[in-house]
This record gives C-alpha cells, structure tokens and sequence, in this order.
C-alpha cells in the first residue's frame, strides 16, 4: 500500500517553503492583536501544495465507512440512511444564521417548527408534551428520570429512589438511573427474551413503596416485543411508580403502535436514529423527551434553548418527506427485512430464539462452534467483505451475541448480498478458520489490540518523522 496516500499525517508531508493556498480578500479591514497575546513564534503548520493536501484528505474519507459507503447493519443503533435533503434543510441560511436569544417576532418560523415537530411527535408517539432539550438518547433518559423524581418528590414521595430495569436493557438505563441519583432493580428476562412477569411481581411485592419507574425499551434490545406490556404497566402504576420508555427502539413502531397507548407515562426519541440525523460519528443528536398530559410542569433545564435544533430540522424534513401516509411503512419494512435477514442465515448461525423479531435480531455465534471462530472473528472478516460489522457482545444475554438492524431502507439486493457474505464466512469458518480468526486482511489497519488500547490509550501520534 502507498504509504504517501495511508500512513501519514498532513505534518509529514509537509516541505519547509511549499505553499497551496488562497485566501479570501479580506473585507473586514485589520484588527491588530494587543501586544502580549501575540505569538513568540511562527505556528507549526505544515507545508504543502494543494495537490498534496486534497490527495491526502480526499484518501482519508476514502478511509472511512459510513451508511452513504455501505450497509451498516449496527444493531440497536438504526443506522439508516440520511436523506440528503435533510441537510439541505438544515443548512438554510435563514435558520442556520439564527441567534437562540433573537427578539421571539424574529424567529417566528423557528418556533413554527418546534411547535409543529412537538406535534408530530406527539401524534406518532401518544405522548402529550415534548422538551427538545435533551442532547442525546442517554440525556434524554436522565431528563425522563428527573420528571419522574421530580412528579414523586412534588406529591411529597419521597421514599421512591428505586428503578426497575431489564437485564436485556441498554447499558445507558442503568447509567442514567445512577447519575440521576437512583438505584437499580434488575428484573430477569424469561427464556423468550422478555421480561419475567413473576420475578417482577416479587420485586414489586418487596420494594412497592421504593419504587420510582420502570425502564423499557419496546421493542426489547433482543428486538422482540414485550407483549406483555399492559400487565407490566399495571403492576408498575399499582405500586404507584412511573411507566419510563426507552425510545431508541421506536423505528418498528412508526405508524404501528404508540408508546402512550401502551401506559408509559415518560419516554424519550433518539431523534438522530429513528428520524435520519448522521450519527455514526458521535453527534450531533437529540433525545426530546415527551411525557402525558400534567407531567410537562416536571421538566428540567437541561440545556439552554431547544437542543440541538439543526438536529430538529433534519427530523421534520424527514417526516414531512415521508408525509402521514408513508410513516406507517417505515415500521413493517424494518420489521420484513429484519426477519428476511434472520430466516436466511439462522441454519448457520446460532439463534437463540425463534419466532417473528422486530427490526433488529441476535444471534449467538456461529452454529458449528467446533471451529473456534468467534462473533469478534466473524464480524472482523465482514470488514473484508465491505460491510460494517454488526453489534458485537451485547446484549449481554448470550456469550457471542451478534445483532444486525437492516433497517428499512435497504434494498433486496443488498440483503441478499450480506445474507452471501455472512454465509461464505461460515463456509471459511469451516474449511479455513484460520482465514477468519486473523482477519481483517483488506481493511488499512488490520486487528488492532482491543484490550492494549483501552489499558494504554496512546493519544498521541509517534513523534514526527521531520524531527528524528
Ligand atoms: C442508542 C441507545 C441508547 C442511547 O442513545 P444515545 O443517543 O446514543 O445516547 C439508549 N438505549 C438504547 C436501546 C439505544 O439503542
């Protein structure tokens, strides 16, 4: 491989006295800069022509999977394709250029928008109120949970600091019970992946009066659905707790069925997976928390405005894309393509439960474990075949848990090409294990240390070539 084009970095590349750039006219006339903040010496910058610096970025995307390179079947993170009008939308300049603390008659489309997002949500979701404040899915649970402390304390309850959380759960749920200042109560899933009725029964037997929510996602982090979601409900409201819905899972339900139908009374969306924001870098998201009629006086000052509001665009640019009649089909075809993907690999891979799934699915490695190859070595040599891999170790319910979300943007083809690679490698798995477990072999960067580098994070590069 040309190491010119992968292995360096832009100050490796660069020649004293090169130069590649034109600036704009300057049309703000000068400003100079008070004697004691003025650098000593000349900034370290590298030096280069252009060619070389659009080889080098342009090699560097080349570099990078994204849902616009590939199929990204990461489960429980709905990967989905992002419309590109959506960010057309959000790069207007009339809303771009906005200042959050603009006199209110200035922004009256601004506000239009939230108002008319809060409402589509609500719609979609049966809530009656929504907060765009939330940064995140996992902010928006901490907000969630501190309606709900809030509503408790407010009625002088104080003794509820408990919240009931699946072991399937996400690991946010438990995190976020935490740094609200609440403890866990962890109910057991059944052999079918759902909440276990009768171990919840005993806990809210044992700790009624402590209990301040319950936490689910629906469809479950299996990707199946807790049917048994009115008794739960019952159980949880006769004890007098909360009913909270993690709403990362929301996807198949577009347009099916609604979290505020089912009793749950706070639930947040992760605006950047079910309503098409790019994520798979880390943000920018949004976790708008809606809740039932006479919470919405419990909501808390999690950041300042409405959130992320390019975020907010981009979700009603996709819903007024999609319109009330082409919502409802965002669910089923997730759903379809979820079970297609599951029913044509399952005589080679492990699935632990069977029946109908939701969007997304779990695995437990490789059917034949003879071969020593594991989900990790399965999910490396995918790289090779130029998918990204799936969900890898989590849930946590089995020990090679492999989870794929198709999502339901995805064409036949495309399935149909992943449901090949996967069964090729099941085939390597077989004859060549060995092809597997060192895998990846196309990829820049072959099998990195996992443990080595979450034990000695290096976060910075080798010293510069220029300098040795
Ligand atoms: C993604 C996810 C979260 C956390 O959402 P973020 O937006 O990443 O903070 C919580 N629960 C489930 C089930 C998820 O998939």
């Amino acid at each position: 491989m040309n190491d010119r084009l992968y292995g360096n970095l832009i100050f490796e590349l660069s020649k004293a006295g090169r130069r590649g750039y034109s600036l704009p006219r300057n049309t703000f006339g000068s400003y100079e800069v008070p004697e004691g903040l003025r650098r000593q010496t000349d900034a370290q910058l590298p030096e280069c022509d252009e060619l070389t610096v659009v080889r080098h970025y342009t090699n560097l995307s080349n570099n990078n999977f994204g849902v616009d390179t590939g199929f990204y079947p990461l489960g429980s993170c709905t990967m989905k394709y992002n419309p590109k009008i959506n960010e057309e939308v959000a790069a207007l300049p009339e809303f771009q250029n906005l200042h959050p603390c603009q006199p209110a008659d200035t922004v009256e489309g601004a506000r239009a928008l939230v108002t008319l997002l809060e409402r589509s949500l609500c719609a979609l979701t049966g809530m009656a109120h929504f907060t765009f404040k939330p940064y995140a899915g996992a902010h928006g649970e901490l907000t969630g949970l501190m309606v709900i402390d809030n509503y408790h304390r407010q009625r002088g309850d104080l003794g509820r600091k408990k919240v009931i959380v699946p072991d399937s759960a996400h690991g946010t749920n438990p995190a976020s019970a935490a740094v609200c200042g609440l403890d866990i109560l962890e109910v057991r899933s059944t052999a079918d992946g759902l909440v276990d009725l009768e171990h919840l029964e005993t806990l809210v037997q044992q700790e009624g009066p402590h209990i301040a929510a319950m936490m689910m996602t629906n469809p479950n982090t299996l990707g199946l659905f807790e049917t048994a979601i009115p008794q739960i409900a019952a159980l949880v409201h006769g004890c007098g707790a909360l009913m909270y819905y993690d709403g990362a899972n929301l996807n198949p339900m577009l347009g099916v069925c609604r979290p505020g139908d089912m009793g749950f009374d706070v639930m947040h969306i992760n605006l950047h997976k079910t309503f098409s924001t790019p994520h798979g870098g880390g943000g920018p998201g949004s976790g708008p928390v809606g809740v039932r009629e006479g919470l919405q006086s419990f909501f808390p000052q999690v950041s300042p405005y409405h959130g992320n509001f390019a975020v907010l665009m981009r979700a009603y640019a996709y819903l007024l894309s999609l319109g009330r009649d082409h919502v409802t089909e965002v669910g089923p075809l997730a759903v379809l393509n979820a079970n297609y993907v599951k029913e044509s690999l399952k005589d080679v891979y492990e699935l632990p439960i069977e029946g109908l799934c939701c969007h997304e699915f779990v695995f437990d490695g490789l059917k034949d474990k003879s071969t020593g190859v594991t989900t990790m070595d399965v999910a490396k040599r995918l790289l090779d075949y130029g998918y990204h891999a799936p969900t890898i170790y989590f849930p946590l319910l089995f020990h090679e848990s492999l989870m794929v979300e198709p999502t339901e943007n995805e064409s036949l083809e495309t399935l149909d090409g992943f449901i090949a690679a996967m069964r090729q490698i099941a085939e390597e798995a077989k004859n060549d294990p060995e092809l597997v477990k060192t895998a990846p072999h196309r990829t820049p960067i072959g099998r990195v240390d996992d443990v080595l580098a979450a034990k000695h994070p290096v976060t910075t590069y080798k010293k510069m070539k220029s300098e040795e």
